[in-house]
């Protein structure tokens, strides 16, 4: 049932990690797409799988929709699949229109 799903989506995720400036970013693994570094659009190696990481932060790119999670102390410039440029005030997501 899609309750599996979503279950499996949530728990297993890829590690990419940034080779120019070193950035730690999380993917969903199914995910077939590989991303490039938020911070410099650098080229990110696989380096593992994991179940999820409690200090990591999801952000979600409101052009393309995909999702990816970076350590919470810090924010991307650009979306991991995208060319989407996040914005640094998160104030703003309070003017969306509805
Ligand atoms: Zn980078
Ligand atoms: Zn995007």
């Amino acid at each position: 049932m899609t309750y599996e799903v979503v279950f499996l989506i949530i728990t297993y995720m890829k590690e990419f990690e940034c080779k120019g400036c070193g950035t730690f970013v999380c993917v969903p693994a199914d995910k077939n797409k590989s991303p490039v570094c938020p911070e410099c659009r650098g080229v990110m190696l696989l380096i593992g799988n994991s179940g999820g990481q409690a200090d990591l932060k999801e952000f979600v790119c409101s052009e393309c929709e995909g999702v990816f999670f970076m350590q919470k102390d810090k924010l991307p410039y650009k979306c991991a699949f995208c060319n989407y440029t996040f914005s640094t005030s998160p104030r703003l997501k309070q003017q969306e229109r509805l």
